[in-house]
């Protein structure tokens, strides 16, 4: 075990919890309990990672398993980064950011196998009734699950199809997203919002198909769809099988049963005397002298090391100073950032209301929402930018009144990962020409410096999968990297 803390925290800052005529309390229970490590600041480390999420935690068991010598250093009081479980009111389980999970993302699956979890359905996503919200938001109207997803799925089916072939000139194999890389910059300058200026008239649409096809393509991006890359919704469809269904089933219908949590600390568990320090934020990252990096944390310390991985969410990387500067490149796309991402929220019901799913599309502030647990007490919702505050239970009782006219939420509990200051995003997906554009050279190491995250993954760029994904490859450069130019200490 990396961590043997005596006195061992259960709770983390991030997140709140607001109670009906409450106000929001910040800071949430956690499952994960680790407890920062003393640091001796004259030691050297052969890989000092910066960042302990997926991407960070699964690099520093790869690497302390080959019997290297590291440090995680880590900006929040706790680890698992964009994800994290909450327990609260008698055990339930929330996931605040990453959550759903499949076991066609084949990174994830294996450390599901390897630690023996298991996974839960988020009962709701299957509903047989649907709540679409019509006319700007005005309008509800209830549908059947049977009558409308298979036409939802043709008009989604039309939409893809850019080439005739559902996609699949243009992403033939999504873990290697270049492998057609003539028809990825032909279709990367496009817009989600352009594809579907496109194609709105061969569509055909009812009013609720057309509802429901962009409430689903502005909840994948998490926003207004003009902003978002045409291009990552055809990696999305070609990891999802070039199927409506299949897709949808990859993206949130299962979770981790024990909790995205465990899994972290599992992986945590298993690294061989890593060093870890949290509340720890790295403020540069000196390569200017030969065989060794000085990391300077903001308080100003100075730590040394052999390489260091870089697994910072892409929208902060800009906050890190790099001496000498980035590739230009690099540099160019950490100001400009990635889509931002939007909101997620729980809210608990005063009186459950079995399996139910609902839609409306940008820009009502709640884009998608379902039940989630067996009979239907406990709502996750999501919505674009940063039109709903999460924080005002009463706000987001109106909203989901406009769904569910009678319902009365208990309490809201979620984290704003917009403005979270060493996050500021929420899962990956880039702006028009931003694929082809940057994310071979947002991959490419600059040794001693490497660079991991799910934001910058070639397949399940922007989830769980692909934050392990990059971790893996980074790991596995930084051992072939120590190996040609040191020994093992
Ligand atoms: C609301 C939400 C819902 C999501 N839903 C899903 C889902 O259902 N399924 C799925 O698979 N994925 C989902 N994702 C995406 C998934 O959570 C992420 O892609 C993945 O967790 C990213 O892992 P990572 O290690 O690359 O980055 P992160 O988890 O962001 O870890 C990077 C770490 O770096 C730290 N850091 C930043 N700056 C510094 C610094 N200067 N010094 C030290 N540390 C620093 C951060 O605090 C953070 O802990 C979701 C994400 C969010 C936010």
């Amino acid at each position: 075990m990396a961590n043997k803390g005596e006195s061992l925290s259960k709770k983390t800052t991030d997140g709140f919890l607001c109670h009906l005529n409450e106000l929001a309390t910040n800071g949430l229970p956690t499952l994960t309990y680790v407890q920062s490590q003393k640091l001796v600041y004259t030691e050297q480390y052969d890989v000092i990672i910066v960042g302990a999420g997926f991407a960070g935690l699964i690099a520093a068991r790869e690497l302390s398993l080959r019997q290297r010598k590291v440090l995680l250093i880590e900006a929040k009081d706790r680890i698992g980064g964009r994800t994290f479980t909450a327990e609260y009111d008698d055990g339930k389980k929330f996931e605040i950011g990453g959550t759903w999970i499949h076991w066609s993302q084949p990174h994830v699956w294996t450390e599901i196998t390897r630690y023996g979890l298991s996974i839960i359905e988020s009962k709701g996503v299957a509903a047989e009734h649907i709540s679409v919200l019509l006319d700007n938001g005005t309008k509800l109207k209830q549908i059947t699950l049977a009558d409308n997803w298979i036409t939802l799925g043709k008009a989604m089916e039309k939409y893809s199809d850019i080439d005739n072939v559902q996609a699949r000139m243009v992403m033939p194999l999504p873990h290697a997203p270049f492998t057609a890389r003539e028809n990825v910059e032909k279709y990367d300058g496009l817009s989600m919002q352009d594809r579907f200026d496109q194609v709105r008239n061969a569509l055909n649409m009812t009013d609720e198909i057309q509802a429901m096809l962009l409430a689903l393509l502005s909840m994948n991006m998490q926003g207004d769809i003009a902003e978002g890359g045409f291009i990552d919704h055809l990696r999305w469809w070609a990891l999802g099988d070039y199927d409506m269904i299949r897709m949808f089933d990859k993206l949130g219908r299962y979770k981790i049963k024990e909790g995205t949590s465990t899994l972290a600390q599992a992986i945590l568990n298993d690294c061989q005397n890593v060093k870890l320090l949290l509340s720890t934020s790295v403020a540069s990252v000196d390569r200017t002298k030969q065989d060794s990096v000085i990391i300077r944390l903001q308080s100003g310390d100075l730590i040394l090391a052999r390489t260091v991985l870089v697994t910072v969410p892409l929208n902060v990387l800009k906050n890190i100073e790099f001496l000498p500067a980035l590739n230009l490149k690099k540099q160019e796309i950490a100001v400009k950032g990635q889509c931002q991402g939007g909101t997620k929220f729980w809210a608990k019901l005063d009186k459950p209301i079995g399996h139910w799913f609902a839609m409306a599309p940008y820009p009502n502030p709640i884009t998608m929402a379902y039940t989630d647990d067996q009979d239907g007490s406990v709502i996750v919702g999501f919505g674009p930018e940063g039109l709903l505050d999460i924080k005002n239970i009463e706000t987001v009782e109106k909203e989901l009144n406009k769904f569910l006219p009678t319902v009365k939420v208990q309490y809201v509990l979620g984290h704003d990962w917009r403005t979270d200051p060493n996050i500021m995003s929420t899962w990956s997906w880039y702006k028009p020409g931003q694929m082809s554009s940057y994310l071979q050279i947002l991959q490419t190491c600059e040794p001693p410096v490497f660079f991991a995250s799910g934001d910058i993954a070639n397949g399940w760029r922007g989830f769980i999968d692909g934050a392990l994904e990059s971790g893996l490859k980074s790991a596995r450069e930084i051992q072939q990297y120590l190996d040609k130019h040191f020994t093992s200490t």
